[in-house]
C-alpha cells in the first residue's frame, strides 16, 4: 500500500451502547482506525465481537433507539458522519459509501426487475436520461461479470443464482462509484466455488476503479486472500492491528493467536488440529474492569483482571492491547489460575 496515497475514513474513539431492559449493551467501546484509498482493510472477531455494529454505525445504519453512538467520530473526506442528519447520510449512502450484505435476497426487491433496481440508484444520485442509466446498467453488470446483460437486467432476482444475486448487490453497491465499499460477510452464505469467485471480482474491481473496501468477516481464509490490513476485535474493541503478513505470520495478541488456531489455514499443514478457543466473550451488559480476553487467556496475570492495556507498537503498522507488550510485564508471574490470581503484577 503505498504512504501517499489519502485517508478517506477516519474513526477516531467510537463508542456504541444498545439500551435494552436489561440495561446498556456496550457494543462498540472506543474503536480507532483509518482507512486509505484504495485499500482493503479487514475487521476481523467472533460474531458479537462489535465488527458489523462498526461497520452499521459508519453508514449510520444501527436502529435507534435502541442503538446510540456515544462518543467519538466518523470522519468521511474530513466530515464528521455523527453529525450528519438522516437527510443527509440517505445522500451519502450509495453515494459516497456503498454496503453489501451477508444475504442478497433481504436486500433485493423480488418484485422489480434487475435492471430497474440498479437504475433506480442511478436516478436518485444523478439526473441521466432513462437510455444512459441502461447503458450504464448494462456497464455495471458486465463489471460484475454476469453475461449476457443486455437480456438479463429485464430479469427478476429469483432467477439468479445466490452467487449471481451477491454480483447483482455489488453492482448496485457501486453504481455512484463510491471511494468506499463496506462488505458485511459478502461470501458466507455462498458455497466454495462461488465464494472464490466473489472474491476475485473484488479484486479485480479494486484494480479496476481503486475503490477502498472495508470487510467485514468471521473468515480468516478471505482475508488472506484480499486484504491489506487486519483489525482484530474483541468484546468490542481492537485488540490488535497490523498489516495481513504481521498478523498472520506475527500475531502478538492471545486472542489473535488463538484465532488463527482455531481455522484452516490456506498454507497450512491439512492434518494439523483446529484449536477452539476455550470459554465465551465477556457479557457487554457489564465489561469486565480489566482485559477482556482476561477470562480466557493462558497468559493472564493480575494487572490483566485489574486493567485494561492500552495499544501498544510493535511496528510501525502493528500495535497490540496486551499486557504482555508491557516492558514491566516480565516482572509479572503467571497466575497460575487466571479465576482467582494469587500473584501480584510488580510495577518497575
Ligand atoms: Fe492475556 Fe493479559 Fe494480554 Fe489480556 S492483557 S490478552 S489477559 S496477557
Amino acid at each position: 500500500m503505498s504512504e501517499s496515497k489519502q485517508t478517506i475514513l477516519d474513526v477516531n474513539n467510537l463508542h456504541v451502547s444498545f439500551q435494552t431492559r436489561n440495561g446498556e449493551v456496550q457494543a462498540v467501546r472506543g474503536v480507532n482506525f483509518s482507512l486509505k484509498e484504495g485499500e482493503t482493510l479487514a475487521i476481523v472477531g467472533e460474531s458479537g465481537c462489535g465488527k458489523s455494529v462498526t461497520a452499521q454505525s459508519i453508514m449510520r445504519l444501527i436502529p435507534t433507539p435502541p442503538g446510540v453512538i456515544k462518543e467519538g467520530s466518523i470522519k468521511l473526506k474530513g466530515k464528521d458522519l455523527t453529525k450528519y442528519t438522516e437527510k443527509q447520510m440517505r445522500e451519502i449512502r450509495g453515494t459516497d459509501i456503498g454496503m453489501i450484505f451477508q444475504d442478497p435476497m433481504t436486500s433485493l426487491n423480488p418484485v422489480l426487475t434487475i435492471g430497474d433496481q440498479i437504475s433506480e440508484g442511478l436516478f436518485k444520485n444523478s439526473k441521466v436520461s432513462k437510455a444512459d442509466a441502461k447503458k450504464r446498467t448494462i456497464e455495471l453488470l458486465s463489471l460484475v461479470g454476469i453475461a449476457n446483460p443486455e437480456e438479463r437486467l429485464r430479469q427478476y432476482p429469483h432467477q439468479f443464482s445466490g452467487g449471481m444475486r451477491q454480483r447483482i448487490m455489488i453492482a448496485m453497491a457501486l453504481v455512484s462509484e463510491p471511494g468506499v465499499l463496506i462488505a458485511d460477510e459478502p461470501t458466507t452464505a455462498l458455497d466454495v466455488t462461488i465464494q472464490a469467485q466473489i472474491i476475485d471480482l473484488f479484486k479485480d474491481i479494486q484494480k479496476r476503479i481503486g475503490i477502498a473496501i472495508i470487510l467485514i468477516t468471521h473468515d480468516l481464509g478471505l482475508v488472506a486472500q484480499i486484504a491489506d490490513r487486519i483489525n482484530v476485535m474483541y468484546a468490542g474493541k481492537i485488540i490488535e492491528s497490523g498489516t495481513v503478513r504481521e498478523i498472520f505470520y506475527e500475531p502478538q495478541h492471545p486472542y489473535t493467536k488463538g484465532l488463527l488456531k482455531s481455522v484452516p489455514r490456506l498454507d497450512g499443514d491439512r492434518n494439523e488440529p483446529l484449536i477452539p478457543i476455550d470459554g465465551t466473550p465477556p457479557d457487554l451488559f457489564a465489561p469486565p474492569k480489566g482485559c477482556g480476553f482476561a477470562r480466557r487467556c493462558d497468559y493472564a496475570m493480575d494487572v490483566c483482571l485489574q486493567y485494561d492495556p492500552e495499544p501498544t507498537s510493535v511496528s510501525e503498522h502493528h500495535s497490540v492491547r496486551c499486557w504482555l507488550q508491557d516492558e514491566r510485564a516480565n516482572k509479572a508471574v503467571k497466575a497460575i489460575d487466571n479465576r482467582s490470581p494469587k500473584i501480584n503484577f510488580q510495577s518497575k
